[in-house]
């Protein structure tokens, strides 16, 4: 299928980064959220994030006019009916995307693609609850979008043949490497980012080092750019537990079981960059670690 219009539903952190690329590679793009607000922060993220491009002369001006024009918003979800591929970048929870689909199908033409960006839910079910499970996928980019190279493509019980190739292709498309995931708990990369995370909170928890040993042993240990609080702050700690909750939940082993301080964290609203504090606390001019 040859895909030229795409809808993306949800235009948070993960949303505008998927327009951006695809806008820039000359897809159509018609992107939905359910606040204008975060609509709006999106296209003016989208065209700083462009500038940045520019300026870098990573594309022309022209390529940047040109993805602009290529990316429209709504507030009404149904106007997405006519796309050839949806990619779903709603809040991480199983109930707000199922409702998404259920508002969505309806209005879908037959050949729709429908996929989900989700970090861990299980592709399986979410198709089960459509009308085309045989068209229905996970399409897992990697945050920030328009930077890092890898899209995971996981194919669910139902998933067909000519999906995942159409998939493949549009990652292609972007200029991007996809990585196929069998479907389990949250696929390959946070089956192993994750329990790494979780491992480095209760390092913290334990006393064993502070934020900031803890952060620099495993960048000049390990060679990681980041060290895993500063990434989790990065990632969000409730995305973060999300998908400690699915991996526990969903493999029923008690080696995923979040650690306590991290819930802490995020009963305290502390979730990382997006609160400005976390692990580190983003306020000032640098950010200072937080235990
Ligand atoms: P976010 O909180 O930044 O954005 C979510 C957006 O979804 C918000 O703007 C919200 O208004 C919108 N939304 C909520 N309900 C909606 C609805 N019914 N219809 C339309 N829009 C709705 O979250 P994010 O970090 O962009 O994550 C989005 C998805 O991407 C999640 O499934 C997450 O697991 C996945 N993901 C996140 C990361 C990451 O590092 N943050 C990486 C890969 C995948």
């Amino acid at each position: 299928m040859d895909v030229r219009t795409v809808g993306v539903i949800g235009a948070g952190q993960m949303g505008n980064g998927i327009a951006h690329v695809l806008a820039l590679a000359g897809y159509d793009v018609l992107m939905t959220d359910i606040s204008r607000d975060a609509l709006e922060a999106a296209m003016r993220l989208i065209e700083k994030n462009l500038d940045r491009q520019v300026s870098r002369e990573k594309i022309t001006s022209d390529q940047r006019d040109k993805a602009l024009n290529n990316i429209r918003t709504t507030m009404h979800l149904p106007d997405l009916g006519q796309s050839d591929l949806v990619i779903e970048a709603a809040t991480e929870r199983e109930t707000v995307k199922t409702a998404i689909f259920e508002d969505l199908v309806p209005h879908l033409k037959p050949e729709t693609i429908l996929t989900s960006n989700t970090s861990s839910i299980s592709i399986t079910r979410l198709a089960s609850r459509t009308d085309r499970p045989e068209k229905f996928m996970g399409f897992h980019f990697m945050n920030p979008v328009p930077v890092m190279q890898l899209v995971e493509l996981i194919r669910g019980i139902a998933t067909d043949d000519a999906t995942y190739k159409t998939c493949l292709s549009v990652v292609e498309n972007l200029g991007k490497t996809a990585a196929s995931a069998e479907d389990f708990p949250a696929f390959i990369v946070n089956r192993i980012l994750m329990p790494m995370i979780n491992e480095a909170v209760y390092t913290l928890y334990e006393g064993v080092g502070s934020v900031s040993s803890i952060d620099s042993a495993m960048k000049l240990g390990t060679n990681h750019p980041m060290g895993p609080l500063e990434l989790a702050d990065f990632i969000g700690l409730d995305t973060c537990l999300a998908i400690m909750n699915v991996l526990h939940d969903g493999l029923a082993d008690t080696k995923y079981r979040p650690c306590p301080l991290l819930t802490k964290y995020v009963e305290a609203g502390w979730l990382g960059r997006k609160t400005q504090r976390g692990f580190y606390d983003y306020r000032g001019e640098t950010p200072v670690p937080t235990r």
